[in-house]
């Protein structure tokens, strides 16, 4: 079980009060905080029709240009690495970081009103933890996370603004229970911008054909939108060629797709797959059914107590009968990031295939499939602000060709007899049929909302603001949080003594927070913790203190009504 839980003393009732209190106030006041930024909805621009113009294009006053999408804010990272008078190393050092780059720089009355909160919280010695008087010194214990060291240029500006980046997305202007939607539930999901929504509708409006076989100007353009969407991610992942990007429905199918063709073809009985106790039952279910068809071991790295892989265990279970290594970057139950590196060479090393699950991490991080050198990468659009039923399943171009197609049909073919089929190298290979081509094309745009943010920028924010909730969210009594590793993305998952998990969910609904409560499909996970669920508030870079402070209010508050 796990033994690293803050065992604070209780505050009184009365210290609960007011720092729920103070938590609410500064949810609900102040500049740009959410309670006051019920903006006005964008007027709906008029039909487009026929113009040639997308919504967007009028919104921003020209036509949409797909290589240098708008994002209908000032990319302030741009100016500041321009006008930038502070250079290169020197910004991130960390005092300059932690003093003048704090991600909620931009609200002052935020910061000062967080000293005052910090100065309530009780000191949680049990975990060591230190709450002086200042953000400044109670930050400066952060642990640095690899994928930002050997970056000091990437992160040299802190005009990070997540209060504008929200404004991006129509649906964080909703209301749920009248309040203001708190959307915590993004590792189920991801908002979309409204450059990807207008993206998709410009399709439908102007581009719209099957693709690839047509002779006429709509089958062009689509074509090229398709494929355009196949570069952009072939770019951000940093693989070597778009034939090695294959667009699936999501991680679950590519997941599939690998265990389908190359497992049933090079998989023998008696050889063994790995995985790890953290897998998505995504990540489970298909070797499972693989290894009962054809006789193969299935065996699984344990974690320790913290929710973080024993690379000691897994370096054991390793041997000249493990064919495959099939793991997740960052656990959606937990939020622990996986020493990806580390386990793909080890993997190599005994001669095994490596498929790399990155659903949870490739909104969060940089994915550099190269430098990972894992077999196959997979990811859903769904999860890092694109649409829903389009997902990539990278792999080495070689070995993609190396193996046959699971389904066949129409696109994937080069030559049809009815005696023999000539099948097409990747990616047409693996993509029978007619694809979601629109979505596709969404993605793409999800992926230039991303890079004009900067993804190091958003790692970094989004590290701030999971050590700011994990701070706070150790203060309120009876809270245990489930996967404390030390390096985590995201994710908070937790039990509150005294209420179901369901109950946290639809108190915090009430106040407009969307959490997401139940099992998270990976069950035997949170069993490894004696738990059937948890409550799982999950961040994005368009999450802010401010809503943070609110859920934890409310915790507090049900808490409170408790004693
Ligand atoms: N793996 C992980 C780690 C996930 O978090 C998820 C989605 N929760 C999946 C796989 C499956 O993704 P999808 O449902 O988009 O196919």
């Amino acid at each position: 079980m796990n033994t690293n839980i803050n065992n604070t003393a209780l505050p009184d009732e009365a210290a609960l009060e007011k720092l729920a209190n103070e938590l609410f106030r500064q949810a609900d006041t102040g500049n740009g905080i959410p309670g006051q930024e019920v903006v006005a909805q964008q007027a709906i621009p008029p039909s487009v029709a026929g113009s040639g113009q997308s919504p967007a294009g009028i919104l921003h006053g020209n036509n949409i240009n797909i290589d240098n999408p708008q994002t209908g804010f000032p990319d302030k990272n741009l100016q500041d690495i321009n006008s930038s008078s502070i250079a290169g190393d020197s910004l991130f050092s960390p005092a300059l970081r932690l003093k003048e780059y704090l991600p909620y720089e931009a609200d002052p009355a935020h910061l000062f009103n967080l000293q005052a909160i910090l100065s309530l919280i009780p000191v949680d010695n049990g975990m060591g933890l230190q709450l002086p008087g200042t953000v400044d010194h109670a930050l400066e214990d952060v642990p640095a996370y690899y994928f930002l060291e050997s970056k000091p240029a990437l992160v040299s500006s802190w005009g990070f603004d997540a209060y504008a980046v929200k404004k991006d997305f129509p649906i964080l202007s909703e209301h749920v229970n009248g309040k203001p939607l708190v959307w915590l539930d993004n590792a189920a999901t991801t908002q979309k911008p409204q450059q990807v929504i207008d993206r998709i509708s410009h399709y439908y409006q102007h581009e719209n054909s099957n693709i690839h076989r047509a002779a006429h100007e709509l089958a062009a353009r689509a074509t090229d939108a398709y494929e355009d969407a196949r570069k952009k991610v072939q770019t951000f992942i940093n693989a070597g060629s778009p034939n090695e990007i294959v667009f699936v429905r999501g991680t679950t199918e590519g997941i599939n797709l690998v265990a389908k063709s190359w497992g049933e073809q090079y998989l023998q009985p008696g050889d063994e797959i790995i995985i790890t106790h953290l897998e998505h039952h995504a990540n489970i279910v298909p070797w499972q059914q693989l290894a009962d068809k054809k006789g193969l071991k299935l065996r699984v790295v344990p974690v320790d107590d913290d929710g973080q892989v024993l690379l000691d265990e897994y370096a054991k279970l390793l041997n000249s009968k493990t064919k495959l290594v099939a793991f997740t970057q960052v656990s959606n139950a937990l939020g622990t990031i996986t020493p990806a590196h580390t386990i793909i060479e080890l993997a190599h090393q005994a001669g095994a295939k490596v498929l790399l699950d990155g659903a949870q991490s490739v909104s969060h991080m940089r994915t550099d499939v190269r430098s990972l050198n894992a077999d196959w990468f997979v990811f859903s659009g769904h999860k890092v602000f694109g649409p829903t039923g389009i997902g990539v399943l990278y792999g080495k171009e070689d070995l993609l060709n190396q193996t046959a197609p699971w389904q066949g049909g129409g696109n994937m073919i080069k030559d049809v007899t009815f005696e023999h089929t000539e099948y097409h190298n990747a990616p047409t290979r693996f993509e029978a049929g007619t694809g979601n081509i629109a979505d596709a094309v969404g993605l793409g745009a999800a992926i230039d909302y991303v890079n004009k943010l900067g993804i190091d920028n958003i790692a970094l924010y989004e590290h701030y603001l999971l050590e700011y909730a994990t701070r706070l969210l150790r203060q309120v009594p009876g809270l245990q949080l489930i996967g404390t590793a030390k390096e985590k993305a995201s994710v908070l998952s937790f039990t509150l003594q005294g209420y179901s998990n369901d109950q946290v969910g639809q108190a915090l609904n009430k106040e407009g927070i969307a959490v997401r409560t139940g099992h998270h499909c990976a069950q035997p996970i949170l069993r490894r913790f004696g738990l059937e669920s948890t409550v799982r508030p999950s961040l994005a870079f368009y999450n802010t203190c401010a809503d943070v402070d609110l859920l934890v209010a409310t915790l507090l508050q049900l808490r409170a009504a408790k004693r």
